[in-house]
């Protein structure tokens, strides 16, 4: 079928909007209509080429939709369900998977790298009969998608479409880094670098565990309201004010827990020297190819210093997910109605890539199909 997709053709150049011609889903797969995407940090970094990922590539992997028609051996999903498209598919059967550590499934990883479904081959056809990539499993800046019966979980009923495209991506990285990696408790500090769409997950989780203070930092003062209205008690904007001195004093040494959700390595820096003795830093921002900073290493044993990456919040997703969309619907989390902040349409995808490049996003902006 003929579709309208945006498509990242070279790093650094625009997002063109293309006919693109999706195959038919094979015997796992399924065809959903698309509803809701959202543009996501990890999108802005591929076509900027921070990250490096096959090209060309149909973009998106933070999308929801309904199922319009399922392969021969899928048991699960069915015509008119309504999903979330998800990017961490675990195999089951590798070492890590099988170790309890599904969210790294070395499987899942290498399959990225590719660029094609769980067999390797893209559903994705250029005008010119080119193959192109999909977005890690997902491709959801399209007006259909092929996934995989295992990327999908149902949306809880009653859970609205638009902002069940979060729960693919921000939603959950951002709670796990809190809940499953930090196991964040009441009372502990926590500082976070990055006020993007996962930086204030990470905010509203150390709020849901009764953190205190909880510190946002970011380049940009626009994002301090919404920082607040998800739960920082404070707020550093660090072209005006450099937060460890800030942090160190506020935490009487430093925090208990810093998050670098932004990616970029100066941060990271920052984050380390803002740590308090037996303080952990956690990384979730992915930074650009080739990064490599200077940690002071002398400190980090006799000071108990840690440092902890995360994917995906180290989530088990067929779990996970519907856990969380049940406690939002409940009030129990984040309030994604504030969260999904802007919408746009396909058409317009540039504007929302140069608005994130000036750090004007405040929130999650999704990309409406309807
Ligand atoms: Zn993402
Ligand atoms: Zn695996």
């Amino acid at each position: 079928m003929k579709m309208k997709a945006a498509v990242c053709r070279e790093h650094g150049r625009p997002i063109t909007i293309e006919d693109v011609e999706l195959a038919p889903p094979r015997d796992t797969e399924i065809l959903v209509r698309t509803a809701f995407t959202g543009f996501c940090h990890t999108d802005w970094s591929i076509v900027s080429g921070a990250l490096d990922f096959p090209l060309p590539l149909v973009l998106g992997h933070e999308a929801s939709g309904v199922v319009e028609q399922v392969g021969s051996a899928v048991t699960r999903l069915k015509k008119g369900d309504r999903v979330v498209a998800t990017w961490m598919i675990p195999c089951g059967t590798c070492r890590l998977c099988t170790s309890g550590r599904g969210h790294i499934c070395s499987v899942s990883d290498s399959l990225h790298g590719l660029g094609g479904l769980l067999d390797g081959t893209s559903r994705l056809t250029g005008a010119g009969g080119e193959k192109l990539h999909h977005e890690i499993f997902v491709s959801g800046f399209a007006e259909y998608m092929v996934l995989p019966e295992a990327g999908a979980v149902k949306v809880v009923d009653g859970f609205p479409l638009d902002q069940a495209a979060v729960i693919s991506c921000c939603v959950p990285t951002g709670f796990g880094a809190v809940e499953n990696v930090a196991k964040v408790k009441p009372g502990n500090s926590v500082a976070i670098w990055g006020m993007g769409g996962v930086g204030l997950n990470v905010v509203a989780a150390a709020k849901f565990r009764r953190a205190h203070p909880i510190v946002g930092v970011d380049l940009e003062g626009r994002k301090e309201s919404i920082a607040r209205e998800m739960g920082v008690t404070h707020f550093v904007d660090s072209t005006k004010q450099d937060p460890v001195p800030f942090i160190k004093e506020l935490t009487d040494g430093g925090a208990e827990f810093c998050f670098d959700v932004s990616g970029d390595p100066g941060a990271v820096v920052q984050a380390y020297w803002a740590l308090g003795m037996g303080g952990t830093l956690v990384m979730v921002g992915i930074p650009p190819v080739g990064s490599v900073t200077p940690l002071p290493l002398t400190y980090t044993p006799p000071q108990n210093r840690n440092i902890l990456g995360t994917l995906y919040g180290n989530v088990r997703t067929h779990h996970d997910l519907p856990v969380l969309m049940r406690m939002i619907m409940k009030g129990e989390y984040i309030d994604l109605s504030k969260l999904v902040s802007g919408r746009f349409k396909l058409d317009d995808i540039n504007d929302v890539y140069d608005a994130m490049t000036r750090r004007e996003i405040e929130g999650r902006w999704i990309c409406e199909f309807a």
